[in-house]
């Protein structure tokens, strides 16, 4: 390996970034606008959930000392493309992108966390590579991402344990991997939390609560904190 390229790699490991900038989070509200997401047990639907809990999230986060971007602060559709670009530009430390479950039969309750599968990462890297022949920048490029999925991973693991500690070990449906495409392509820890069933006539009326909203965003809070202060011991 070359000088420069093993200088690069230093530099790929350094991240995030600690020092006088503040951490930002980037919270993604899912949904919005014409893309109303699942339908409510009550016929309402998903982005009425996703946009004031994450607001609640924002204002703990913020408490917290964290630098808060917001993909969407009212209700207005917006692509997955543009979700990820926000969180590009303003140098994301971390993506949480937040969303309520639904169930074909309306009986289905609890808490999923997602990260991208590796095969999905390995298509994000091919895509990345497209665009750049050289053999070091793809090797580069390979190594980036299997940091950021496993640092994803391990966000996902203290968010995931937070949740479950706030709902309980019945209601826990596993940190999972799958190709969410609104996670694709960012070089940030990123994940996708399905806080609970939107649907359910029972998890669905807890989920309108003011209580349960709190209630959830601490425990999301939690484990942005558990994160970050992992990273820095
Ligand atoms: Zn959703």
């Amino acid at each position: 390996m070359q000088r420069w390229s093993f200088i690069l790699l230093i530099l790929a490991l350094s991240v995030p970034s600690f020092g006088d900038g503040r951490l930002v989070v980037v919270i993604d509200p899912g949904h919005g606008g014409e893309n109303g997401g699942a339908p409510c047990f009550d016929h309402s639907s998903e982005k009425e959930l996703t946009l004031p809990l994450s607001q609640m999230l924002e204002v703990e986060l913020t408490q917290r000392g964290y630098d808060v971007v917001m993909t969407r602060r009212r209700d207005k559709y917006l692509s997955l493309k543009e979700r990820g670009a926000t969180a590009i530009d303003v140098g994301g430390d971390i993506f949480i992108s937040i969303h309520g479950n639904a169930s074909r039969h309306h009986d289905q309750r609890g808490f999923e966390t997602y990260v991208l599968s590796s095969r999905a990462i390995v298509h994000d890297a091919a895509v990345f590579r497209a665009g750049n022949k050289s053999f070091h920048n793809s090797m580069l490029s390979h190594f980036m991402a299997s940091q950021t999925i496993q640092r994803s991973a391990h966000l996902a693991n203290q968010v995931h344990a937070n949740l479950r500690k706030m709902w309980g070990p019945s209601g826990d449906r596993g940190v999972r991997q799958e190709s969410m495409h609104v996670l694709l392509g960012l070089p940030m820890p990123a994940i996708l939390v399905e806080v609970g069933f939107v649907d359910h006539p029972i998890e669905g009326k807890l989920l309108k609560t003011k209580k349960k909203r709190q209630e959830i965003a601490m425990a999301l809070a939690d484990g942005v904190d558990s994160f970050f202060k992992k990273k820095t011991k």
